[in-house]
């Protein structure tokens, strides 16, 4: 089989790993482009740590190949495959200071010493960690710790740098922070691919280029944050990028769904028979509506909920299903149990698949 990935790049070609019986990755097709950031976003026990370790070369698929930069990597131990990789326990060596750390896949290497000194230097200087090269990692904060381990990755000038859950150690506020970080490294390090593992959607949609979105083992969905948001493949990609109204109805054909005695007119998506739409909840507005082109569904107020910034009010149809709209901060709040109307554009509407 041909790839179209020439320099560096990621392709899963058919990849399943089991342990015993139980199949933990069932044959992921996939390809990272070079220089791509790929999201690997699903809940844990998905598969996603399987696959980057696959890549990786810490499991061994039961059927399938992986290759790296066109070439097929399956066989090769992992220092083989130029690959860099971060994990959430940082990992690093008690024992040695910042340095001798970034050092260490280089010298396994057995690369000359004055290369050496340069790489470190160049990959503590790209992850602001220079003024801390004589630390020892015990006298550094989580965030740093975590920076000297990304040094550590990119000191080897790996073609894929593999991130499996990198953040998750860290507080909210130094989250925001590191991955503010890692997409300033993305465009820094135009040619390296990355695989970053995640359950977080808000890492996936910030830093990805595109994500993969997995469930039990299989990828559901891959696309870009824009696509799978406005177009989710699934129900389950739906609810998983972002919110979602997931609204059961009945196909009446050509972009039509009766959803409790009302009829609502989708965007894309066909159907037979029971069908489920998704509507986003900050796409829907309070109240009957103006325009032509707009869905209306009516019910009672069964929640409300201040954010801030917005209201979250939820209303129930006469079928009892529930639809939620986030609608900026509201001078004049509904009180549960009132009637209340919500409307939203058609193209705001679209069905998805059950998964
Ligand atoms: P995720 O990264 O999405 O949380 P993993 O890839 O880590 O998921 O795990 C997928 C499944 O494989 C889980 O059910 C997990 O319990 C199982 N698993 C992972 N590693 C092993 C192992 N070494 N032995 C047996 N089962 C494992």
């Amino acid at each position: 089989m041909t790839t179209t990935t020439t320099s560096g790049g990621i392709r899963f070609d058919g990849v399943s790993v089991a342990y015993g019986d139980t199949v933990v990755l069932d044959s992921l097709d996939l390809t990272v482009e070079p220089g791509e950031v790929m999201a690997l976003l699903g809940p844990s026990g998905s598969g996603k740590t399987t696959a980057l370790r696959a890549v990786a070369g810490f499991v061994r698929p039961a059927s399938g190949r992986v290759l790296i930069g066109g070439r097929d990597v399956t066989e090769l131990p992992p220092h083989r495959r130029g690959i860099g990789m971060v994990v959430q326990q940082y990992a690093l060596f008690p024992h040695l200071r910042v340095d001798a750390n970034v050092a260490f896949g280089l010298k396994a290497r057995k690369a000359p010493r004055d290369r050496i000194a340069g790489r470190v230097a160049d990959a503590l200087e790209m992850t602001g960690m220079s003024a801390y090269a004589k630390r020892y990692p015990r006298e550094l904060s989580g965030g740093q710790q975590q920076r000297v381990a990304i040094a550590r990755a990119l000191a080897v000038r790996p073609g894929v740098l593999l991130l499996d859950e990198p953040l998750s150690a860290l507080d909210a506020q130094l989250r925001g922070d590191m991955l503010a970080e890692l997409g300033r490294l993305h465009r820094d390090l135009p040619d390296v691919s990355m695989l970053y593992v995640t359950h977080d959607q808000s890492e996936a949609l910030t830093l990805a280029d595109r994500i993969a979105v997995m469930d039990r083992a299989r990828l559901q969905d891959c696309g870009t944050p824009r696509e799978l948001y406005r177009s989710p493949g699934s129900a389950f990609t739906a609810s998983f990028v972002g919110s979602a109204n997931l609204l059961r109805g009945v196909w009446c054909g050509t972009g039509v769904v009766e959803v409790g005695g009302a009829r609502l007119r989708v965007r894309e998506g066909r159907g037979t028979g029971e069908v489920t739409v998704c509507v986003r909840p900050h796409l829907i507005g309070l109240g009957e509506p103006d325009g032509s082109d707009t869905n209306v569904l009516r019910g009672t107020v069964t929640g409300l909920q201040w954010r801030g910034a917005s209201h979250r009010v939820t209303v129930a149809l006469a079928d009892g299903a529930e639809v939620t709209a986030e609608v900026p901060e509201l001078r004049v709040v509904p009180v549960l149990g009132e009637r209340l109307a919500v409307h939203f554009s058609s193209g705001d509407a679209v069905v998805v698949a059950d998964a």
